[in-house]
């Protein structure tokens, strides 16, 4: 395979360069940032530093900020604490049927141990309202958890409405947000949605998987979700990922200082949807997506993983939907009541700043020619 095409950045991001550096450099330094010498002192230093730029694009102060291993343990500390330290309240939760898995399976654990879980049912576009979030509350509602922008999709759910919404029935319902997706994908700082909770993760903005944050509003009380050596303000224990929040930070700045990057992926997947448009005939658009890195398109009456492989063997990648679906049909696309010949054809593109025409152009021609001999073969 010469040259990888690769359309999946909401799946994952190639590591950027400067975190490369960034984490090899922290790597050479190996210091452990609570031992008490100089030199770990300096790893400590390096830490804040990281902190503080990450806490800075997410527009909230450092001490706000808790490093985890992965956007998943962000969502699950939210969730599984938060209706811990809302138990007098009650056991309702209310959440939407678009969810990432990291949150779905995390509520459908929690309604084995009793509680409640409303499942906000989107429109054909795949968004919630905030009337629709207002209905659902109730005296016992412990938790709201509503992604910002759904990763199939790449619609971005009305997160900032729904937490007045919310704080306007009850102040003491706690919000989580999983943002994922959002980070550094939408133009206004995380920190202005107002919600009490925020999930990131480093893998899906250049940095190296295995790293994340949990955003927690300054006076909302939490308890850890990992106990032990009492790091990250004893709120979460486990020696200090130095090398993955150095990657992470150093993404997190490139990003930051790279003016024009949502506009460039915007132009980019509306030219690649142009195109394939004219290519395709029969090919339709599912969601052309809120924000510039995601949309969904189908083409009725083919199987999207039989596309994915074909693709996948030419170098070209895309996604039959979220990666975590391992070949099951995408729950976000069948809560949205789309036909079963749109279900079965569905494909998530995902791009970047760095995608090219070019590459655009090889996508186009790849797709038509797997429609193409498929459907000579099934035909
Ligand atoms: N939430 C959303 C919306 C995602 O897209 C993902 C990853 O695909 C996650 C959570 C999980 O993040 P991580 O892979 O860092 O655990």
């Amino acid at each position: 395979m010469d040259r990888l095409i690769y359309f999946d950045y909401a799946a994952t991001t190639p590591v950027r360069r400067e975190a490369v550096d960034a984490m090899m450099d922290a790597l050479g330094r190996f210091g452990n940032p609570s031992s008490r010498y100089e030199y770990a002192r300096q790893a400590a230093q390096r830490v804040r530093e990281d902190r503080e730029a990450v806490a800075k694009a997410f527009g909230c102060s450092p001490a706000e900020l808790f490093f985890t291993s992965c956007g998943t343990e962000g969502d699950n500390w939210a969730i599984r604490r938060g209706v811990e330290a809302n138990r007098r309240k009650g056991k309702h939760i209310v959440t939407t049927a678009v969810e990432h898995a990291a949150v779905l399976e995390t509520c459908k654990d929690l309604e084995r141990q009793g509680y409640e879980v409303t499942y906000l049912k989107p429109d054909r576009a795949g968004r919630v309202t905030v009337e629709q979030l207002a209905a659902a509350l109730r005296p016992d509602t412990a938790l709201v958890s509503m992604m910002l922008v759904n990763n199939e999709t790449g619609a971005i759910l009305p997160v900032a409405e729904c937490v007045k919404a919310v704080k306007a029935f009850d102040p003491a319902i706690l919000f989580h947000c999983d943002a994922v997706q959002g980070f550094l994908k939408t133009p206004e700082p995380l920190v202005k949605l107002g919600a009490d909770l925020v999930a990131i993760s480093g893998h899906k903005v250049g940095g190296p998987k295995g790293i994340g944050a949990l955003y927690i509003k300054k006076g909302v009380r939490l308890r850890p979700l990992l106990t032990g050596g009492g790091q990250e303000e004893g709120l979460r224990s486990g020696t200090e990922a130095t090398a993955q929040i150095a990657g992470f930070a150093a993404a997190v700045r490139a990003n930051v200082a790279a003016p024009g990057r949502l506009e460039r992926t915007a132009a980019m997947k509306e030219y690649a949807l142009e195109q394939l448009k004219a290519a395709l005939p029969k090919l339709e658009v599912i969601s052309a997506g809120d924000v510039p890195h995601i949309c969904a398109i189908t083409l009725p009456g083919y199987k999207s993983e039989v596309i994915v492989r074909v693709l996948g063997d030419q170098g070209v990648c895309v996604s039959s939907g979220s990666a975590c679906h391992k070949g099951k049909p995408s729950h976000v696309f069948a809560a949205m009541g789309l036909p079963k010949r749109w279900l079965d054809g569905a494909l998530r593109l995902s791009f970047s700043p760095d995608t090219t025409r070019e590459e655009a152009d090889a996508l186009t021609r790849a797709l038509r020619d797997a429609a193409g001999s498929l459907f000579t073969t099934l035909s």
